[in-house]
């Protein structure tokens, strides 16, 4: 029986179009392949939805993502939007999605491909093999807590004050994605905290250790942030499935992803506690390369796989478009941010055309 997703693209500005119209080609090929039909609906976001319409986030967009299964976005941003006021920017267009789909979950992946290991700025002995999974809490924590804000003193010197403040739902909501997350890899999570200074963190530690005792196939391990930043560095295959809060989350997930070296190739998943999630490459708009047909697509394609993956439900499909991925890189096929010496250079449509061919052949 043939299967029906509906999918909102938004594919933002810079090189957000060129990326999307390959994500969309792969998107088509496997759906004929195993019989999967998608509806594919576009809507404005960003600088784009400013030029046409004056805000970032105009409200038929969020209606029709919230309409939608599943929300694969490309990426926002560019210096013609840079002066404008800040809720006029680009970025409150991603931020008011993030908000108005709940979505309080991000997952980073961060896995070092055969194929571009030299990319990574770390020995080949430490990075071989990593598969790592960096599930972030996205909607509370530092980045939200109250009260926040610069006041003025007694003696007018001024004193900024930000909160970190976790509830018990929110901590578990964050952790059961965490450990259904690590049931589907490995099944080992580590919670990662600062529970020997926070009692946010205390309380976290508290939670993860009470919910792992719903997930016995999930082996629990909690380390302090300061440990876990030295950790990554030093031996990341350790690492199966990392959990932590928004701000802990907001640096981890950036030191792990480069460990792979090359931010064309990562895609991130971020879901809500119903569904659409909203699926997009962690790099921005690169507006110094767009239009010249130069970007590497593989970020915005391995961003569909993950949407097929924990949004959709497809593993088929999704193991398809990663099996595909990996195939062009063996093939020596590499756009220019991951090109290396003995290798065939391609711009971001003949890389696409690739990626057919390789779903094609199998
Ligand atoms: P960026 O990720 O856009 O670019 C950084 C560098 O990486 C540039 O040299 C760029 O050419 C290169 N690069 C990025 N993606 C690439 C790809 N797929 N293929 C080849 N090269 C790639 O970050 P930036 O320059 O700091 O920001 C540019 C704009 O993007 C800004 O307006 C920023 O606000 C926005 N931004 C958006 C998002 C998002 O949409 N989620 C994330 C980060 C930055």
């Amino acid at each position: 029986m043939t299967q029906h997703h509906r999918i909102t693209l938004l594919p933002g500005d810079g090189i957000g179009p060129e990326i999307m119209a390959v994500a969309v080609e792969v998107l088509k090929v496997v759906g004929q392949q195993l019989d999967i039909e998608f509806e594919f609906q576009e809507a404005l976001i960003g600088g784009a939805a400013i030029d046409a319409t004056g805000e970032p986030l105009p409200a038929q967009t969020l209606e029709m993502c919230r309409n939608s299964d599943a929300v694969l976005l490309a990426a926002i941003g560019g210096y013609k939007w840079d002066s404008l006021p800040r809720n006029l920017r680009p970025e409150t267009g991603l931020l008011g999605l993030r908000a108005g789909l709940k979505l309080f979950a991000n997952l980073r992946p961060a896995i070092i491909l055969p194929q571009l290991i030299d990319a990574s700025s770390l020995k080949r002995d430490v990075v071989e093999g990593v598969d790592i999974m960096v599930v972030r809490e996205l909607t509370g924590g530092l980045y939200f807590g109250e009260p926040r804000g610069i006041f003025a003193t007694e003696t007018g010197e001024k004193r900024a004050v930000n909160t970190m403040a976790y509830s018990e739902a929110e901590i578990d909501r964050i952790g059961k994605v965490a450990f259904e997350t690590a049931q589907k890899r490995g099944g080992k999570l580590c919670s990662v905290d600062k529970s020997n200074v926070l009692e946010v963190s205390q309380l976290w530690r508290d939670r993860m250790t009470q919910l792992a005792s719903n997930y016995p196939d999930v082996e629990l391990s909690h380390l302090y942030v300061d440990n876990a930043a030295m950790q990554l560095v030093r031996s990341p295959k350790q690492f199966d499935t990392i959990v932590t809060g928004n701000l802990f989350g907001d640096i981890l997930s950036d030191a792990a992803a480069m460990l792979t070296g090359s931010i064309g190739m990562l895609p991130s998943a971020s879901l809500g506690e119903s569904k659409p999630g909203v699926f997009e490459p962690v790099h921005g708009s690169a507006p110094d390369i767009a239009g010249q047909d130069k970007a590497n697509p593989l970020a915005q394609v391995l961003s569909a796989a993950m949407m097929l993956r924990y949004g959709l439900n497809q593993k088929t499909a999704a193991d398809r478009i990663e099996q595909a991925v990996l195939q062009v890189l063996d093939q020596g096929k590499r756009t220019g941010d991951i090109m290396s010496a003995g290798m065939t250079q391609l711009g971001c449509r003949a890389m696409g055309e690739a990626l057919i061919d390789a779903l094609q052949s199998t």
